[in-house]
């Protein structure tokens, strides 16, 4: 469609790129601010290797500015080092409210995280003010529109009112609901749907190089977001976290307490995120085993390295209600949120796994957890 506009030359002077987390909106956004410029356009699609091509994706054209909403304070070079990161990959979580501080999955400071109507007047009205300084268009991409402050927005809309030509303003945002109506009835709406587990994967195996097998469970995880697969696949070590949800089942199933308590103390030490994404695994995990117990072997198991375990374990426990395991983890995972003590918890979990797998009728955790405080 973007291209289509290029090629009969019906450019609109703004567009509103709207969808979930994940789905692209700031990589096609980037990508039509390149096919905008480039020299070499063809079919309305950026050439991807001429000098204004790489510019733009590395995003140091003069022609092209790429905004963040951002805490109050933030100054100049923290702004350079995102954009820097975007630049190498458009895909990248860079934004202020996910990722407060780089390379860290800390806490969000507290402060908030805005447009305000100075960054709008600084960097809107004087990027689209001035002529181009290559003679083509100026391209404004504000991400994470939803962020505008009512005066900011206004200060928007006065430029939305009165657009100069060859200029154009691409705004992306999860919750459209949240910006002015009038700023909404102002741009032409482009909706980006989640992708699917395959879409994801063919994406991971070929940019990310990661092999098909991680692949697959972390785009099941992602739930239809390319970024937060990403953000799995760099931050998370997939296979020791799923030894550890194999040896915690075999634990569990033994009903050695001390090693339990051992066990839980050792996992105790995960993060939140981590201890969220040990739970997932876990009940990945034990999908594939009710997929196998019904199916056999043409079940379509995701671990499909650990295909002899996992048919092992369904030999082996003939008896086990893989249901009310899966019952049990979801509980465990949800009281995460709930600042339940998470070594209580993997123990209550341990031993409403241990029944579980032997047949045994158990009480749901939230029983057995409340009764053991
Ligand atoms: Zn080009």
């Amino acid at each position: 469609m973007l291209a289509g506009a290029l090629e009969s030359e019906r450019v609109s002077h703004a567009y509103l790129f709207h969808g979930p987390e994940g789905t692209g909106k700031r990589a096609m956004a980037i990508s039509f601010a390149a096919a905008l410029l480039c020299k070499e356009r063809e079919a309305g699609r950026a050439c991807a290797s001429c000098n204004s091509c790489e510019r733009v994706r590395k995003l140091v054209h003069p022609d092209v500015h790429f905004l963040f909403p951002a805490p109050g304070d933030t100054n100049e070079d923290v702004f350079a080092e995102r954009l820097q990161i975007l630049g190498a990959n458009p895909y990248e979580t860079t934004d202020f409210e996910r990722k407060p501080v780089l390379n860290s999955s800390g806490r969000a400071s507290g402060k908030r995280v805005i447009y305000s109507v100075e960054h709008i007047h600084k960097n809107v009205h004087r990027a689209l003010g001035f002529t181009a300084v290559e003679g083509g268009y100026r391209i404004v991409i504000l991400s994470d529109a939803d962020r505008l402050m009512v005066q900011a927005a206004n200060a928007l809309l006065k430029i939305l009112e009165e657009p100069r030509p060859r200029t154009v303003l691409i705004l992306t945002t999860e919750q459209p609901d949240q910006l002015l109506s009038t700023i909404r009835s102002r741009c032409q709406g482009i909706r980006f749907d989640r992708l699917t587990d395959d879409e994801i994967v063919t994406a991971l195996e070929k940019r990310n190089d990661i092999d098909a097998a991680s692949a697959a469970i972390y785009a099941r995880m992602a739930d239809g977001s390319f970024s937060r697969a990403l953000d799995l696949a760099v931050s998370s070590d997939l296979i020791e976290l799923r030894s550890n949800v194999v040896a915690f089942l075999r634990m569990a199933y033994a009903c050695k307490a001390p090693e339990v308590v051992n066990y839980a103390e050792e996992l105790q030490r995960l993060s939140r995120e981590q201890l969220r994404f040990f739970y997932r695994l876990l009940l990945l995990w034990l999908r594939d085993l009710l997929l196998q117990k019904i199916l056999g072997d043409t079940a379509r198991i995701l671990n499909v390295d650990q295909a002899d375990a996992i048919r092992k374990f369904v030999a082996n426990l003939p008896h086990a209600n893989i249901e009310s395991m899966i019952e049990a983890v979801e509980e465990a995972h949800r009281l995460v949120d709930r600042n339940i003590n998470s070594k209580l918890g993997l123990m209550v979990l341990a031993t409403t796994l241990s029944s579980a797998m032997r047949g045994e009728k158990s009480s749901p955790l939230v029983t057995s957890l409340s009764a053991s405080m």
